[in-house]
């Protein structure tokens, strides 16, 4: 949805901007999560040591992420975690017939992450927004022509925010109508 593994990770934490909710609550979450997640290795298993530092390389990310949408120096802090990440072991990668196979531990997946995220956060073309719903704050790659993309996401935010704005004409025109009698006279 945010157009890169290492932004995707970053996204676990909904609403930053608002409530902030955590997908990933336990190991058993980010094991799910790395299971779902297209270019990581299958199967993986997480000790709770793995999935605090899978948590630290997250925030590190998004911090760099929001420095980058900014447009201020890296956070040395946050540059230290991922650097430090990227620099474990990688997965390995195997050509099938049946197309790309990758296999590695959850080290392994958490340096790929890091090395996505450092990839794009290099990139001085790529185009790092900050989702248009205020609450959401998710930072996601905007790969669209004109760069014209405005919400992470067309059903998280974009579908809301559209909904919401309907529904405050509708309100306005109703309440515009109820005036109407008494303005008349
Ligand atoms: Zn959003």
């Amino acid at each position: 949805m945010s157009g890169n593994p290492a932004l995707d990770l970053a996204g676990t934490v909904r609403s930053r901007g608002d409530e902030p909710v955590d997908l990933l609550a336990t190991p058993a979450d980010l094991e799910r999560w790395v299971a779902e997640c297209d270019g990581l290795p299958d199967g993986v298993t997480a000790d709770f040591a793995a999935f605090e530092s899978a948590l630290s390389l997250r925030e590190a990310v998004y911090r760099l992420a929001l420095d980058r949408v900014l447009d201020r120096p890296f956070d040395p802090g946050s540059l230290e975690i991922v650097n430090g990440t990227a620099a474990g072991p990688v997965p390995t990668v195997e050509l099938a017939d049946a197309g790309l196979r990758m296999s590695g531990g959850i080290l392994a997946v958490l340096s790929q992450l890091a090395r996505s995220g450092i990839a794009v956060l290099a990139d001085p073309r790529a185009r790092l927004k900050e989702c248009g719903r205020a609450n959401c704050a998710r930072i996601y790659l905007d790969r669209s022509r004109g760069a014209r993309r405005t919400w992470c996401g067309m059903d998280e935010c974009g579908n809301r925010v559209k909904a919401a704005a309907y529904r405050a004409r509708r309100r306005a025109s109703a309440l515009a109508e109820s005036r109407e009698p008494g303005e008349a006279t």
